[in-house]
């Protein structure tokens, strides 16, 4: 059965490809999608999928139930760009200035239809159902996961799974990994209050500006001193302003930055040192201070067992020497929002093809990735959905990798 669908993937690719190059040449924002989601619902409508639109804001989500009784599979693809300046040289580049397809969801939303096509024409013989996420809003926080989570998208739903395209590895290769699979990310900014004065009479003022620096000391000791050796995190200090003139203490001092876990307890530890040596630094000095600590997105958190499952699958799908353990991502990806609701698999898929100028980093000017990535997503998605479906029953390639 896979084998077939695997061919039939293969005989779409012109047209995933076609779908591809018009959402890269309509690239919209982040919550301004509008064009996009059209596309998906009319698309899936067509395939006979039960198509709800507008789910959180602008997300679109198809049911496709299968001709046997079963369990629930979510696939998810991403669908919105960034306020990035297209700069490459194709024929099929964005057509909306200061906006491009920079990170690939274009292929993700191409690649996901594709895979919706070719299981909606084999649906009387799937055990169970398969739900098509399609998410707007990724590249902002809080983005679209949340909202879609809100209104429903994960009812009913047991396994999800989401794969991004990877421009820095090379095409071709699939990874995936159990645990975690990306850093969850905070940021934080702490205003300082003191009293402003005359840089000849500090005796008469609070100066912040040294509370600050001694604060921005003081942080480096959370992962030093508070965070196990075992496990780890980062806190970074980014941003410092405070005063101009070379005369006068100023009466307050900001700084700003960035945080960044795997486990939530860690995140918990991080928080709650941050703004205890921050109240104590500032009163000990006899200041002020305001910490606003803003959790963005948690950590992508695998299942153990399906990341193995989805492994071994993409091993029979793609080759087994194209499959490799997934380093953990260092962006942050909201995904991870619906893996704290179910458990979930998160893998990517090699994109980089210097002969096609496939080089560059993602959210660059230049990003390109190779389109034919589309392809070994949806052989991962297709066959281990329909293996996580039928409990093992249906495995590529007779099992032959
Ligand atoms: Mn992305």
């Amino acid at each position: 059965m896979i084998e077939k669908l695997f061919t039939q993937l293969e005989e779409l690719y012109p047209e995933m490809v076609d779908i591809r190059r018009d959402l890269h040449m309509h690239p919209e924002l982040s919550h301004e999608e509008v064009r996009t989601p059209e596309k998906v619902a009319a698309f899936l409508t067509e395939l006979g999928i039960e198509v709800r639109t507008d789910v959180g804001g602008r997300g679109v989500v198809g049911t496709l139930k299968g001709g046997k009784p079963g369990k629930t599979i979510a696939l998810r693809a991403d669908f919105d760009a960034l306020p990035i300046q297209d700069e490459k040289d194709v024929d099929y580049k964005s057509q909306v200035p200061g906006v491009m397809h920079a990170c690939g969801h274009d292929l993700h939303t191409a690649g996901l239809l594709g895979v919706a096509k070719v299981l909606s024409s084999v649906r009387d013989e799937i055990p169970g159902t398969i739900v098509f996420i399609h998410q707007f809003a990724e590249e902002l926080t809080p983005g679209g996961a949340k909202l879609m989570m809100e209104d429903g998208c994960l009812d009913g739903v047991d396994m999800i799974y989401g794969a991004h395209v990877m421009a820095d590895e090379p095409y071709g290769t699939v990874g995936v990994c159990g645990g975690y699979a990306s850093s969850a990310q905070d940021d934080f900014e702490i205003e300082v209050l003191g009293q402003g004065g005359h840089g000849s009479s500090p005796h008469t003022a609070v100066d912040p500006l040294v509370t600050a620096s001694q604060l921005v000391v003081n942080l480096q000791q959370i992962v030093s001193r508070r965070v196990s050796p075992l496990q780890s995190a980062a806190v970074t200090v980014g941003s410092f302003h405070s005063g101009d003139a070379t005369n006068i203490i100023p009466d307050k001092a900001v700084i700003k930055g960035t945080v960044r876990t795997y486990d939530a307890d860690v995140r918990d530890t991080v928080e709650h040192a941050m703004k205890q040596i921050a109240k104590s630094t500032c009163e000990a000095a006899g200041a002020s201070v305001n910490v606003d600590y803003v959790r963005d997105c948690p950590s992508m958190y695998n299942d153990a067992n399906e990341a193995n499952r989805v492994m071994e699958m993409a091993k029979l799908a793609v080759g087994v020497d194209q499959v490799q353990e997934m380093a953990p991502m260092t962006g942050s990806e909201d995904f991870a929002f619906y893996q704290e609701e179910i458990p979930g698999v998160y893998f990517i898929a090699g994109g980089q093809n210097p002969d096609i100028g496939a080089v560059y980093p993602h959210h660059h000017p230049m990003f390109n990735a190779d389109e034919r990535a589309m392809l070994n997503v949806g052989k991962v998605f297709i066959s281990s959905a329909l293996n996580y479906l039928s409990d093992g029953e249906i495995v590529p390639n007779g099992g032959q990798g």
